[in-house]
C-alpha cells in the first residue's frame, strides 16, 4: 500500500474541492456567513500572512478566541504551513495564560478585540510573543476595548486582505499540528501535542458510525470551545465529509444557543452538560425540531438530561474522553443486543460513557498495578486508555510526571467498571471518589439519580472529613426556580436506590454548583467550602 500521510492537509483539499458551496456560520454579536470555497481562499491568504509576519516555522502560534470562522482558519492556515496551533483557554486565571503561554513559547498570539481587556494586562508577562494580531469581533459602530497604537499589533482582516493566496503543505504525518492544555486542576498545567495523524484518525472516528456520525446533510454546531480539547474533533469531522458548520461566537447564552439552533436549522451540536440543561429550561420558548442529536460529554451526563431532551426528539448521545485522547475515545452505541428496547429500557445504556471507537482499547487495572480487572460491570478498577490518539507523554512535562504505564498504556485517572459487552461505566475521577471506611462511594451514582429529580437542576456530592470513617458524602443540591424540598426530601428519594451506607451525611443546597474554565462541575471548590462541614 502507499505510505500516504494522514495530515489536516488532506482535510483542507476535500473541503476545498469537494464541498465548496457548503457554509460556515458565525454568530455572536458580528454575524457572518461563508463558503468553504470562501474559508478555503481565507485560508490561503493567512497561510502567507503568517510568512509575512515572519512567524518561524515549527514556532507555537496561539488563538485566544471564541469559536468562529477566523479560529476555523487557523485551525488549518497554522498546522499546513508547519506551525503549531495553541489554543488559549480564555476562562483560565492570568496566571495560568501566562504560565501557558510561555511553557509553549508561543512567538504570536491571535486574539478576539472583544478578549483584549483579559489579554492586554498580561502581555508584559509573555517571554517569546512578539505579534498580536486582533480578529475584530465587535460589530461596527459599537463600543468596543481599544485596540492599541503598538507596532505588535496588527489587524487580521487587513493582513489576509493583502496577502496572496499561499500553498498548504504537510508531508509528515506525525508532524505536531496543535498544542492543549488541560485545565490543571492538580498541579501545573500539561501540554497534550497532538500530531496531524492524531487529529486525522479522530476527526474520521467523528464521521463514522462508531462516533457521533457527522454527515454531509448535517448542520453542526460545536458549543464546546475550539479552545478546549479541538472543539470535540467537529472542526475537523464537518469539513471532512462537507457539514455546514455553524459556531457561536462570544454569544453563548442559553437563548442566543437555542435562537441560533432554530435560525440556522442545526441538527447536531455538541457540549458540556451544563449547557444543554440551560438550554432545556427554554423548551416550549423554541422550535428544536430540526435538532436531530448532541453529542455530550466532558463530565458525566445525567440520565434526567436524556429523558428531558427526549421529549423534544433529540439525542443526546454521550462520549467519554479526555485532552490528552484527542479528546474523544468511547461512546455510547447501541449494542445490536439491544434493538427493540424501549427508550426507558435504553436509559441506563445511554447513561454510560460506552464502548471504545475503532483503533482505541480500554481495560479497568487495580490501582498502582497492571493486572486487569473482569469486565463484569460490577468490579470497579482505574480505567486505562491505548490508541492511535491517546497521548504517550505530556509536551515538556514536569519532572517526575509520567503519563503512560511502563506496558504502554495511559492513565485516565478516572475509576470505571466496563460490561462484558466492553461498555464503560465511570464510578468517578479518583480525586473525586469518596471514601468511606475503606470502601469507594461513587459520587456520580448518587448525582445521577438525584438529578433525575423533576425539581433539582443541578446536583454534586462531595466528600467531607469524618473521625470514624475517614470521608462521607455531602449532597449539594440546586434547586428548580421557585421549587422546594426539605433535606429530608432529598435523602428520602435516595432510599431504597443506593446501598444504605452510600446515603450522604448532610444535604446543603446551594444557588449554583461552581464550574470550572469549561464549564463542567468544580467539586473541588465545594470540597474547601464544607471541609469544615458537620452534619446536624
Ligand atoms: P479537565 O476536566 O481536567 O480539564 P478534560 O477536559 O480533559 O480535563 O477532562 C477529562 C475528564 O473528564 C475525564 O478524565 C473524566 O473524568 C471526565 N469525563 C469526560 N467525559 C466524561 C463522561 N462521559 N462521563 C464521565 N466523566 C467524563
Amino acid at each position: 500500500m502507499q505510505d500516504y500521510p494522514l495530515t489536516l492537509v488532506n482535510i483542507f483539499n476535500r473541503m476545498e474541492r469537494l464541498y465548496p458551496d457548503h457554509t460556515v456560520v458565525t454568530g455572536g454579536p458580528k454575524p457572518s456567513k461563508y463558503t468553504y470555497g470562501e474559508v478555503c481562499e481565507r485560508t490561503r491568504r493567512l497561510a502567507t500572512a503568517l510568512d509575512t509576519l515572519g512567524i518561524a516555522p515549527e514556532a507555537r502560534v496561539a488563538s485566544f478566541c471564541w469559536n468562529h470562522v477566523q479560529h476555523l482558519e487557523l485551525y488549518y492556515a497554522v498546522p499546513c504551513t508547519n506551525r503549531v496551533l495553541h489554543t488559549l483557554n480564555i476562562r483560565l486565571f492570568p496566571e495560568q495564560i501566562t504560565y501557558i503561554a510561555n511553557h509553549a513559547e508561543d512567538e504570536a498570539i491571535f486574539v478576539d478585540r472583544s478578549l483584549l481587556p483579559m489579554l492586554l494586562p498580561l502581555i508584559d508577562t509573555f517571554e517569546k510573543v512578539t505579534k498580536y494580531v486582533v480578529i475584530d469581533d465587535i460589530p461596527e459602530g459599537a463600543d468596543g476595548p481599544e485596540i492599541p497604537d503598538d507596532d505588535r499589533f496588527y489587524d487580521y482582516e487587513e493582513l489576509i486582505a493583502a496577502a496572496e493566496p499561499g500553498e498548504l503543505w504537510c508531508d509528515d504525518e506525525n508532524q505536531a499540528a496543535a498544542l492543549c492544555y488541560t485545565s490543571g486542576t492538580t498541579g501545573n498545567p500539561k501540554g497534550v501535542l497532538y500530531s496531524h495523524r492524531s487529529m486525522w484518525l479522530h476527526g474520521s472516528a467523528g464521521t463514522s458510525t462508531a462516533g457521533i456520525a457527522v454527515k454531509p446533510t448535517d448542520t453542526v454546531m460545536p458549543v464546546v470551545p475550539m479552545f478546549h480539547a479541538n472543539a470535540w474533533g467537529f472542526i475537523h469531522s464537518a469539513p471532512m465529509v462537507g457539514a455546514n458548520l455553524v459556531l457561536p461566537a462570544s454569544d453563548m447564552t442559553p437563548q442566543g444557543l437555542a435562537q441560533l439552533i432554530v435560525d440556522q436549522s442545526v441538527t447536531l451540536a455538541g457540549g458540556v452538560p451544563t449547557i444543554w440543561q440551560g438550554i432545556a429550561a427554554l423548551f416550549g420558548e423554541y422550535d428544536f425540531s430540526k435538532l436531530d442529536r448532541i453529542l455530550c460529554g466532558g463530565s458525566a451526563v445525567p440520565a434526567g438530561l436524556i429523558t428531558r431532551w427526549l421529549t423534544q426528539d433529540v439525542l443526546v448521545w454521550q462520549a467519554w474522553g479526555m485532552t490528552e485522547t484527542n479528546p474523544v475515545a468511547s461512546g455510547a452505541n447501541i449494542d445490536p443486543r439491544d434493538l427493540g428496547k424501549s427508550e426507558e429500557e435504553l436509559l441506563p445504556l445511554r447513561a454510560r460513557a460506552g464502548t471504545s471507537f475503532p483503533g482505541i482499547e480500554f481495560r479497568i487495572v487495580e490501582p498502582d498495578t497492571t493486572n486487569e480487572l473482569p469486565w463484569d460491570d460490577e468490579t470497579t478498577g482505574d480505567l486505562q486508555v491505548r490508541g492511535p490518539w491517546v497521548a504517550q507523554d505530556y509536551y515538556k512535562p514536569d519532572a517526575g510526571v509520567v503519563l503512560n504505564t511502563e506496558d504502554g498504556w495511559m492513565s485516565t485517572g478516572d475509576v470505571a467498571a466496563i460490561d462484558p459487552y466492553g461498555s464503560i461505566r465511570i464510578a468517578d475521577r479518583t480525586k473525586d471518589l469518596v471514601k468511606s471506611g475503606g470502601e469507594w462511594i461513587s459520587s456520580v451514582d448518587i448525582e445521577n439519580i438525584l438529578m433525575s429529580h423533576p425539581d433539582i437542576r443541578e446536583a454534586a456530592v462531595v466528600a467531607i472529613p469524618h473521625p470514624k470513617w475517614d470521608e462521607r458524602p455531602l449532597a449539594c443540591v440546586v434547586l428548580e426556580p421557585g421549587k422546594s424540598m426539605t433535606k429530608d426530601e432529598v435523602l428520602g428519594y435516595l432510599d431504597g436506590k443506593i446501598a444504605k451506607w452510600w446515603m450522604p451525611d448532610g444535604v446543603e443546597f446551594i444557588d449554583e454548583v461552581p464550574k470550572t474554565s469549561v464549564g463542567k462541575m468544580s467539586k473541588k471548590d465545594l470540597r474547601d467550602r464544607f471541609a469544615d462541614y458537620s452534619a446536624t
